[in-house]
């Protein structure tokens, strides 16, 4: 504020004190050419009078005595406002318009004044001094015309009272005052008006700085704070739940949505989205987005176009950008923004480092997901593996064990798996276990956990079976494996089996190692007594 009002000083004070000495400058050499040039003026005007005074003294050729010279001067002198005096050559006055006919005869002789020595001389003379007889300042000129055509007996001598010069520069001393005052204020009054202006431009200009450092701020918070979320996010459904949070503060009045690339990368699924209901189909095709078909971000409204992406279904009322989301170079998804206002580079700036962020968690995820998977999963089967049932089970066993509840434990194995091997070859095995354990899957519900145990083995977790239901659902897995009939290039593979063995808990043990155990037991029974059955664990005699 004070740097406001100082400048708004200098802007007043600058200008006024450079008019002020410019002002003094030129006062002072008006003052002195002034005088000069009003007193040379004044000589050009009392020669020509001087010069037209001689002329009409030729008028009195024949009458010329001292009373008509006389009068004549008078009259002259009442016609151009100077004093008109006539002297002859030996200096003699003969008439003089300021003084009366008796002062004329009593005046001293002129021969010896300087302007009249000059113009004898020179044909003009001037000079500057006091006048006795008019008690005056005086500028006097004279004028003698030497020609042998005109009467060459009297000069000519007009002159002014100096005063009307000095009347004449208080004249102009006035004006040059009043017009420096009236500049002077003139000046101050527009710039305290420009000062104004400028400290008004200054404070909108440095409240609008405030304004935007406040916003950026904000937005820089927000980002880091959903940088920090997102790396902190164990799964993509999270990852939505902060885009649908944090976008409504980033993008106000905009709405906007993420969407994913799928595995079979021809199709992108809405994962998230903020702001009014996202109207848009919940999933498109990548060729329907013009941001993935460029490789970068699409605006629906350029200055020169107006292409809204295919997906979008927009009117043309509504502005969108979108941009693909990248993770190194490959495309994981989409951002998509929303507005009814127009969208620019500069109101989307945010869009870029935004997008850079949700790439990369997002491809962390994917690729944390990717991993645990392939932890979890066998690579040929894709069932879930030993190591991942066995977490499993526990879990199962003891929530059982809160609900009171019954859990079905069945060890399965191929029959016969050497020699299907040695007929047909290890290919042939292997295309076998993949159809099995996709038989397998078929028959089992979604709760039931179902693992690759090993080899040609498979283990089946199946939460609130009872002791007489587990053997009808192994013996329908049975009749199912029975009833495929697979052919590897156009050659059958023959009759495939399968023998279970079963254990329930609670009740034939309480531990999942028990329970393995004795499942595992009724296997080799059931192996034992034929193949290609199922048969349940015994029961641990009662102490009687
Ligand atoms: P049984 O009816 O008694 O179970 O006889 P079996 O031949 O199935 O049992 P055995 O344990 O003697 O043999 C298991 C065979 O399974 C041995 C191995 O070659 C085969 N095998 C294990 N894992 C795979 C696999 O991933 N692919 C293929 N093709 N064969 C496998
Ligand atoms: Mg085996
Ligand atoms: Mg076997």
């Amino acid at each position: 504020m004070l740097f406001v009002v100082k400048t708004q000083q200098k802007i007043v004070l600058f200008p006024l004190s450079l008019m002020i000495c410019i002002m003094t400058l030129s006062f002072v050499v008006l003052e002195s050419s002034l005088e000069s040039f009003l007193e040379k003026r004044m000589q050009v005007e009392l020669q020509a009078f001087a010069s037209m005074s001689l002329d009409s003294l030729s008028f009195l050729e024949n009458k010329r005595d001292f009373s008509s010279v006389d009068d004549l001067a008078d009259n002259l002198g009442a016609l151009s406002g100077a004093r008109i005096t006539f002297i002859d050559t030996k200096g003699v006055v003969w008439g003089d318009s300021d003084l009366s006919l008796e002062e004329v005869k009593g005046i001293e002789n002129h021969a010896k004044r300087p302007e009249v020595i000059l113009a004898m001389k020179e044909g003009f003379g001037s000079s500057k001094r006091y006048s006795t007889s008019v008690k005056q300042e005086m500028l006097y000129v004279a004028v003698f015309k030497n020609s042998k055509a005109r009467d060459t007996k009297y000069l000519s001598r007009a002159s002014f009272s100096l005063g009307i010069v000095a009347e004449e520069m208080r004249r102009w001393q006035w004006m040059f005052l009043v017009i420096g005052f009236l500049s002077l204020i003139a000046v101050s009054f527009f710039g305290w008006l420009a000062g104004r202006m400028i400290s008004r431009a200054v404070k909108r200009e440095k409240n609008h700085l405030e304004q935007r450092v406040t916003d950026r701020t904000r937005e820089i918070s927000l980002i880091q704070t959903m940088g920090g979320m997102l790396n902190a996010c164990a799964s993509i459904d999270e990852v939505g739940a902060i885009i649908t949070n944090i976008m409504p503060d980033l993008f106000p009045h905009t709405h906007g949505a993420v969407a994913i690339l799928k595995a079979s990368r021809n199709r992108l699924e809405i994962l998230a989205s903020w702001g009014r209901p996202w109207p848009i189909e919940q999933g498109f095709h990548p060729k329907e987005c013009w941001a993935l078909k460029k490789g970068h971000q699409h605006f629906s409204h350029s200055e020169s176009l107006k292409i809204p992406c295919p997906h979008l279904l927009l009117d043309l009322s509504v502005q969108s950008l979108c941009v693909p989301l990248l993770a190194q170079t490959e495309t994981i998804g989409t951002f998509h923004l929303l507005s009814d206002a127009v969208l620019t580079e500069e109101n989307t700036r945010l869009v870029t480092p935004l997008v850079k962020q949700l790439g990369l968690a997002l491809a962390n995820i994917q690729l944390r997901d990717h991993l645990r998977e392939q932890a979890i999963r066998d690579p040929l089967t894709g069932m879930y593996n030993r190591r991942y049932m066995m977490e499993s089970f526990e879990q199962f066993l003891s929530r059982a064990k809160r609900k009171e509840s019954t859990v079905a434990v069945m060890m399965v194995d191929f029959d016969h798996f050497k020699r299907f091997n040695d007929t047909f070859g290890h290919e042939a095995g292997d295309f076998v276990l993949v159809n099995i354990s996709r038989e397998i899957k078929r028959n089992m519900r979604a709760e039931d956990i179902v693992c690759r145990y090993g080899g040609e083995e498979f283990f089946l977790v199946c939460p609130d079976i009872s002791l007489d239901n587990a053997p009808m659902v192994a013996n329908k897995l049975c009749e199912s494996i029975r009833r495929l009939d697979l052919s590897l290039k156009k050659k059958s593979l023959g009759s495939l089996s399968i023998s279970i063995g079963i254990s329930v808990f609670p009740i034939h043990a309480d531990s999942v190692e028990g329970l393995m155990k004795l499942a595992d037991e009724a296997l080799y029974r059931a192996k034992s007594e034929g193949r290609d059955r199922t048969m349940l664990a015994e029961l641990e005699p009662t102490l009687p």
